[in-house]
């Protein structure tokens, strides 16, 4: 066992399987470790190699739970509320410890890991709010009848998550589908395990009954497939790429599965020549840079009206020179490694392409080296000017410290830019002139418009993308509805025997 220089958790991190409420290891014992993508000479965790019999057991276990009502789980919505708050403290008790693994696993600096850990206890605290006021409707037709609308659980759901936000991409999953009386099987990024695991070991802590929460870490390829296909599971809850994402759809289609996707986007950052200029640059840095542009809605496309162009860029470029790029465990750093190898080689990629197409390189393009970088997957904060929105640059999901800047002539170009992409999660809008930029926010296509911010995700919003962005929403009641079907149940009250409409069949 060491400690990780400046992290005071023992490595490896680990994380079983966990069905029914028990942790056990995979069939066969299998494992899979992970590395510190800030010094890939430490391993970070050893994971739990699921297999086919292994999700299917925790799948079948999570449908029992459902199935038998355990703890009377469906209905007794003051236990899931306990459960919800009790999570919730839980995580803030924890919080030191969950944000040095999630730190660790991601590669996340941790001033930006402390705080991921706050709201995943803020999400739990919301959701353990809405379990008891899960109201129906009612309505009495003029013979007496009744309609009641009642919300009921959609059953097993499969939560597949990905690797970039690894507690609170599993906590606004968990926690609406968990508020819903929803049964679950969650299947972890294999990059970030030991995050989903320490929040599931921490749930069990609770009142939670055995069966409701089951953990299946293993490949994408065999433990999510299977939860995809499984005819036990009622509903696959998926964040991940635009490509996988499409995979799930199309296969949960066989069962008429409910599918929420949260997938890739390409967010434009729409700046004209009114806005404030040191506001923008700053909340543009925020969201270029944050876990070092390893986020769906990273600012990837900075659109900036043609007249404050150079002047915003300047600083947008001496802002970005001054951030520390360096070891997550340090207080002071800005940006840590990206999270594996082979999202370095997509970087540097996106990186040589810029460069061949003759597109202006103003700050960054190299991967670090050096000074305690060689044994990490460090590339600088990088920004091409120049931009054409048509080329790759403009319309590729990157995930990583690569941003395009493309000028624009008026409001109309700006919004043909910003919409001229196959994604629409969010967007960014700057403008000291508010109904302009209210047209603009309505005109763009996505889930999400800042005005005069960037990457508030209040978890009283939404988060969810238009176009191939994805489909539903998280956060908010939004997010608990996605968890819930309404059924109607209808009373006669008229008494009668021999109803007016039967007569279409039976003639006495
Ligand atoms: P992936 O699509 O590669 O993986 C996401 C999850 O799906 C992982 O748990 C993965 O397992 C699993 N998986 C992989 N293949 C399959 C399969 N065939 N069937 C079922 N499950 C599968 O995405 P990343 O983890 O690389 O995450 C990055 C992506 O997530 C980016 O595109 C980003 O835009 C998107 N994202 C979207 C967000 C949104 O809210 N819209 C938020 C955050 C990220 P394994 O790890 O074992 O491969």
């Amino acid at each position: 066992m060491t400690t990780s220089e400046g992290y005071s958790i023992k490595l490896p991190l680990s994380c079983p399987l966990v069905i029914n409420g028990e942790e056990g290891a995979a069939t066969g014992g299998k494992q899979f470790t992970r590395e510190n993508p800030a010094d890939t000479r430490q391993v970070a965790t050893v994971a739990a190699q699921g297999s086919l019999e292994d999700v299917q057991s925790a799948i079948d276990a999570s449908r029992t739970a459902f199935d038998s009502n355990t703890g009377n789980w469906i209905y007794n919505y003051k236990l899931r509320e306990q459960v919800l708050f009790r999570t919730a403290q839980l995580i803030r008790e924890n919080a030191q410890r969950l944000a040095q693994v999630v730190s660790l696993e991601v590669g996340m600096p941790i001033r930006q890991a402390t705080p991921h850990v706050a709201v995943a206890a803020d999400i739990f605290e919301f959701y353990g709010g809405l379990a008891g006021k899960l109201y129906g409707e009612s309505f009495t037709l003029p013979n007496g009848s009744m309609i009641n609308l009642v919300k009921e659980p959609i059953g097993v759901v499969g939560l597949i998550t990905p690797w970039n936000f690894p507690l609170t991409q599993t906590a606004r999953k968990l926690a609406p589908a968990l508020a819903a009386g929803c049964t679950v099987v969650i299947k972890p990024a294999s990059y970030t395990p030991a995050a989903a695991y320490e929040l599931v070991k921490l749930m069990h802590q609770t009142a939670i009954p055995k069966g409701v929460v089951n953990l299946a870490p293993g490949p994408g390829v065999v433990v999510g497939a299977e939860i995809v296909n499984s005819k036990k599971v009622d509903k696959i809850s998926f964040t991940g790429e635009t490509g996988t994402g499409k995979d799930i759809a199309a296969r949960a289609a066989r069962e008429v599965k409910r599918v929420s996707l949260e997938l890739g986007g390409k967010a434009p950052y729409v700046i004209f020549d009114d806005a404030d200029v040191e506001a923008a640059a700053r909340a543009a840095i925020f969201g270029m840079f944050r876990n070092a542009g390893q986020a769906c809605g990273a600012t990837t496309r900075l659109l900036v009206q043609e007249g404050i162009h150079q002047r915003f860029l300047n600083r947008v470029v001496e802002l970005t020179r001054k951030l520390e790029v360096g070891a997550p465990t340090r207080p002071s750093t800005d940006m840590g490694p990206l999270v594996s190898r082979s999202q370095e080689r997509v970087v540097q990629d996106f990186i040589k392409y810029g460069l061949d197409t003759g597109f202006d390189l103003v700050t960054g393009g190299h991967k670090l080296r050096g000074n305690g970088f060689d044994n990490g997957y460090y590339v600088e904060p990088t920004i091409f000017d120049g931009v054409d929105n048509a080329s790759k640059l403009g319309q590729e999901e990157i995930f990583g410290p690569v941003v395009a800047v493309t000028s624009f002539k008026d409001e109309n170009e700006a919004v043909e830019l910003a919409n001229a992409v196959d994604f629409g999660l969010v967007a960014g809008v700057w403008s000291s002139n508010y109904p302009r930029a209210m047209r603009v926010a309505r005109r763009i296509r996505a889930g999400t418009v800042w005005i005069w911010d960037n990457y508030a995700q209040p978890v009283e919003g939404i988060w969810g993308g238009y176009k191939q962005s994805g489909i539903g929403r998280e956060l908010g009641y939004y997010g608990l509805e996605d968890f819930m079907e309404v059924k109607q149940i209808f009373t006669d009250g008229t008494g009668l025997a021999m109803k007016p409409s039967y007569g279409q069949v039976i003639k006495e």
